[in-house]
């Protein structure tokens, strides 16, 4: 079968990043190992940013439809951060509706979302991919063990059957295509495959995270989504947290978890010693604080995108988060790559790289600050007096909710690379660049927007909404575009 894009592994990256090449007219199909959606979540949350980018495609509102909640903050290593002076919130939704929400899209679409493929074999060539699937070698991985900040192979629980690899006839296949894109996880197999390096640091600290019902009255059951609140004096991580139905978040990080190798089983009792009131367990899984990162997002025709390019500790709420605007930031490039753009994406690694390095390095302070040692709690009382500070605050908190973001574009005007303020979300729905003009009478045929406020007569926006050239006298429109589509 032939395709223009592969796209392996279907969790939130590459559903995201085939709806995006869905929408740019370019042929793609989602590999993905597990038989069925797990329907568990790891993280719960959407940050403003991302929050932003489905709004750029009209999908924010089908996906608030499916939050639990909306918070005006953040977190840094549990020290809140108030998103106001931004005047976003973060959504707190389960990863399992927002995966369902673009899988469900993609069949719109017409894309096909190729479940129980396992991607066993990678062939780069110069002018193209070829891709084979098959049983995999071992046991199956349970979808509580997946990918993941470094999930690990130690989950329990989940429905019946959820992550089983069934072995069916259709399981050998060859898939040749121009590009892949390997979305496959924190543990992925394309990355294995080519052999490439993923250089970090190895884990320092472990946990648990798990669903589970509780025992007894349940005060918190029912009650809005919450932030998570690592307070506790001697440093370890006991928190519950309340989600849909009932259930509740465990995370545990304590002597126990980390004397614990990654393979052994959560059970009910490791969970009461910290969680009494523990009654069922849903699922559960150890995870692990690890970070790494790829040095290079694209070796010739494969490309990395999401937790399959670059893994961390989930303080701060994050991970997701970068996968989907990874994916937001590759699918348009790779439409303008395949109609002939020979350098936009290289703009990729340049852009997405240095924005992962910053959320590792970010997670790895979060974790210096979580230490259970006396000097680390009197480093902690000080940086959460620091983030009290207004200044300091929006700082941080434009960082975690990714609102402060701006991209290094060749030239010198403060809008390039920036998302454009005030832009109406409905002029990128068709996910095609559009060049914007405040003046009454336009000069490019671009759309007018007078009174616009930009200190700029024109603006070319990117299909992911961030300026790509700007009538400064530096360079033409037409060098804009030649650059961008
Ligand atoms: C405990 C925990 C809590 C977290 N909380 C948050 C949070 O609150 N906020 C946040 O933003 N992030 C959070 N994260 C991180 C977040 O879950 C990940 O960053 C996110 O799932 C990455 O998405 P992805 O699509 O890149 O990879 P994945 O979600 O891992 O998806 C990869 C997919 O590829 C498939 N696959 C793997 N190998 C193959 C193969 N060979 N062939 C075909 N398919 C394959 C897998 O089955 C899987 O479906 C958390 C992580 C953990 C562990």
């Amino acid at each position: 079968m032939r395709y223009e894009v592969v796209v392996v592994g279907g969790g939130p990256t590459g559903l995201l990043l085939a709806n995006e090449l869905a929408l740019a007219g370019v042929s793609a199909v989602v590999l993905e190992k597990l038989v069925e959606r797990p329907g568990q979540s790891r993280a719960l949350n959407l940050q403003p940013r991302s929050a932003r980018i489905l709004d750029l495609r009209g999908m924010l509102q089908p996906v608030r439809k499916r939050a639990i909640d909306e918070l005006p903050a953040g977190h840094f290593a549990g020290i809140e951060l108030d998103y106001t002076p931004w005047g976003e919130c973060q959504l707190g939704i389960p990863q399992a509706r927002v995966e369902e929400y673009l899988e469900d899209r993609l069949a719109e679409r017409g894309v096909p979302v190729r479940r129980g493929r396992t991607v066993t074999a990678v062939e780069p060539g110069p002018d193209g991919v070829l891709v084979r699937t098959g049983a995999p070698a071992g046991p199956s991985t349970g979808a509580a063990t997946s990918g993941g900040a470094d999930a690990g192979p130690a989950g329990s629980g989940g429905p019946a059957g959820s992550g089983v690899r069934r072995p069916s006839a259709g399981d050998d296949e060859q898939f040749r295509c121009r590009y892949l894109v390997a979305c496959d996880g924190g543990r992925s197999t394309v990355r294995g495959l080519l052999g490439l390096p993923f250089p970090g640091r190895d884990a320092r600290v472990s946990a648990v995270v798990a669903d589970v019902t509780l025992n007894g009255p349940q005060d918190a059951a029912g009650s809005p989504w919450r932030l998570p609140r690592f307070d506790r004096p001697d440093g370890t991580v006991a928190e519950l947290l309340p989600l849909p139905d009932g259930v509740h978040r465990a995370v545990v990080a304590g002597p126990e978890q980390q004397a614990l190798p990654r393979e052994a089983p959560v059970t009910l009792d490791e969970l009461r010693r910290a969680l009494p009131s523990v009654a069922t367990i849903r699922w559960a899984s150890r995870f692990t604080d690890a970070s790494r990162q790829l040095e290079r997002y694209r070796h010739g025709r494969v490309l990395f995108a999401g937790d399959a390019a670059h893994i961390h500790s989930p303080t701060g709420g994050q991970g997701l988060n970068l996968g989907l605007q990874d994916a937001f930031n590759l699918g348009w490039k790779l439409a303008a790559a395949l109609r002939g753009n020979a350098t936009v994406l290289d703009t990729y690694q340049a852009e997405r790289h240095p924005v992962a390095a910053r959320v590792l390095a970010s997670t790895r302070a979060q974790g210096v600050l979580l230490v259970p040692d006396p000097d680390v709690v009197a480093l902690r009382e000080l940086v959460t007096e620091l983030i009290a500070l207004p200044a300091a605050n929006r700082q941080l908190a434009g960082f975690v909710s990714g609102l402060e973001l701006r991209y290094e574009l060749p030239g010198r005007h403060p809008l390039l690379g920036r998302a454009l303020p005030g832009l109406d979300p409905a002029l990128l729905h068709a996910g095609r660049a559009v060049v914007l003009e405040t003046g009454r009478t336009p000069r490019y045929g671009g759309i007018a927007v007078p009174g616009a406020g930009w200190d700029a007569d024109a603006v070319l926006v990117r299909p992911d909404g961030r300026v790509g050239w700007v009538d400064d006298g530096y360079e033409p429109l037409a060098a804009g575009l030649a650059r961008w589509t």
